[in-house]
């Protein structure tokens, strides 16, 4: 297993590291069990002073941790600092509304004290993925940490910098020793880690393939998963459609990350009478596109994060091409050094293509053309994922209709799909299940304990059933 820092836009390798040894991970395992016994303990205040810290921090050297995500994976540096201030943001909503969120929930209950009482766990394995190097890390350690869990990170293997960043971010914070470490591991060492009594529970961001591995490891230890698995979201195109602002949106959540997000738009779905038009604005805006080094103002999308994956997307495009799609633009790997996709689009994408049931981690949108809202519901439908998915039509009732047949984990009617920390996110089918964010992501990682206290002894309590 190689853990290095390559530069998606110029293919050189910059840093190497040696993966942590087997004394290492057991330090680490250790002080991490110590930790969980003063943290959970602390008062909620002095978690959230921790937390509310780091989200200052994040935001004192956004550039700084910009620079380290652009370099590691290749996204866009303003779209870098842009994350980074969403993890702040995310860092404050949690430090301000947690203590409502954590509070112990009376329940009415004659001669009782009751009430349902939220506990941590103890320490959290965190899988993550190199796409948003900072969020994804972010979003599971705000919430988990002030539930009074504590972190083990095990990041993607081509963001090690990040990786150690954010650990020293905690810590700078003032998280006490072992609240929050990084694993520099491979995936390899994921499954033992599991087997481990002092991980209490884990959660994935990433790949279908990751997810089923994580989800048997962790199941034959009965420990409790998050997973946020791949997605393949629909934007369905519908004909009371705003076009143009269908196309322009279309596009940037079709592009955004350079086409490497779990809940970019990825199957343009659109109803015949509009097709054409649709087809035709959206096709200009792509090739209107500016590909080029992601540190440049200029520049609209950047690199692929690996050789692999540069590689990755080109073979499902031929093979989409040769299973009959048609091509309307791109469809090329850009020559040179530096891992870049040209912006693509396919039409009329038949249902045995790649495009058409897996995952295109890249910059390629696309297309099918249908003949109403119902078969546009079953193209949704008709993937093995349920990520999210954002529906364009000007008739509000059947915005409605459609938005709560597609399965998916969110919808947004005339709006691209984005992560909110005011609401809960996650997939259902092969994109995972259990939820992050919001009240949601805060209870994921705790013990939801009833508490019945009689204030006269004796006596049964409630139903017997059980
Ligand atoms: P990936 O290859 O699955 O890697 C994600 C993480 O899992 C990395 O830390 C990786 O470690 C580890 N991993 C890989 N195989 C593993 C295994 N068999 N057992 C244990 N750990 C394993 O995914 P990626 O290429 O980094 O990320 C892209 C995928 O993530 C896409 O499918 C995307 O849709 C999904 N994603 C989902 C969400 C969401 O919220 N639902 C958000 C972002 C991304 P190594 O790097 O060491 O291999």
């Amino acid at each position: 297993m190689t853990i290095a820092t390559t530069n998606p836009a110029t293919g050189e390798t910059v840093a190497r590291f040696t993966p942590y040894d087997a004394a290492a991970i057991e330090s680490r395992l250790a002080t991490a069990a110590a930790a969980f016994e003063g943290w959970r303990e602390a008062a909620l205040e002095d978690r959230l002073a921790v937390i509310r810290r780091v989200g200052d921090l994040l935001d004192e050297r956004r550039d700084r941790y910009a620079e380290l995500m652009t370099l590691e994976m290749g996204k866009l540096l303003q779209a870098a600092r842009d994350e980074a201030a969403k993890c702040a943001m995310t860092c404050r909503w949690y430090a301000d509304h947690a203590p409502r969120l954590l509070a112990n929930e009376a329940v009415e209950v004659e001669d009782e004290t009751a009430y349902v009482a939220y506990q941590p766990l103890g320490a959290v394995l965190a899988v993550m993925p190199w796409n948003f190097p900072f969020w994804q890390v972010l979003r599971f350690a705000a919430p988990s940490l002030a539930a009074g869990n504590v972190g083990l990170l095990k990041h993607a293997s081509n963001v090690p910098q990040c990786a150690l960043a954010i650990e020293e971010l905690f810590v700078e914070a003032g998280a006490p020793i072992g609240v929050f470490q990084t694993l520099l591991v491979g995936s390899e060492a994921v499954s033992e880690l599991l087997d481990d009594p002092r991980i209490a529970a884990a959660t994935l961001t990433g790949s279908e393939g990751a997810g089923r591995s994580v989800a048997s490891a962790a199941g034959r230890n009965l420990k409790k998963t998050v997973l946020e698995l791949g997605g393949s979201d629909p934007f369905i195109v519908l004909a009371s459609a705003d076009i143009d602002a269908a196309a322009r949106i279309g596009v940037q959540a079709r592009m955004i990350n350079n086409g490497q997000s779990c809940i970019a738009a990825k199957r343009f779905i659109v109803q015949d009478s509009i097709a054409d038009e649709f087809i035709e604005k959206f096709v200009a805006r792509v090739e209107a596109l500016v590909v080029g080094d992601p540190r440049d103002p200029a520049t609209q999308v950047g690199p692929l994060s690996s050789k692999q994956q540069q590689t990755d997307v080109d073979l499902q495009v031929r093979h989409s091409i040769a299973a009959g799609a048609k091509l309307l633009t791109g469809g090329r790997v850009v020559p040179g050094p530096g891992f870049y996709y040209q912006p693509t689009v396919l039409d009329d994408v038949p249902p045995d293509a790649a495009a058409y049931h897996e995952e295109v981690f890249g910059p390629v949108a696309s297309v099918f053309r249908v003949p109403d809202a119902d078969a546009a519901i079953a193209v949704a439908n008709g993937s093995r994922y349920g990520l999210g998915a954002s529906v364009w039509t000007n008739d509000m009732r059947e915005a409605e209709r459609v938005a709560l047949a597609i399965e998916s984990g969110s919808v947004f009617v005339n709006a691209m799909v984005a992560s909110d920390p005011r609401f809960p996110f996650g997939g259902v089918k092969s994109s995972g299940y259990g939820r992050e964010l919001a009240a949601w992501g805060l209870r994921e990682f705790t013990n939801v304990k009833t508490v019945r206290i009689r204030r006269r002894p004796g006596g049964g309590s409630g139903t017997q059933a059980e």
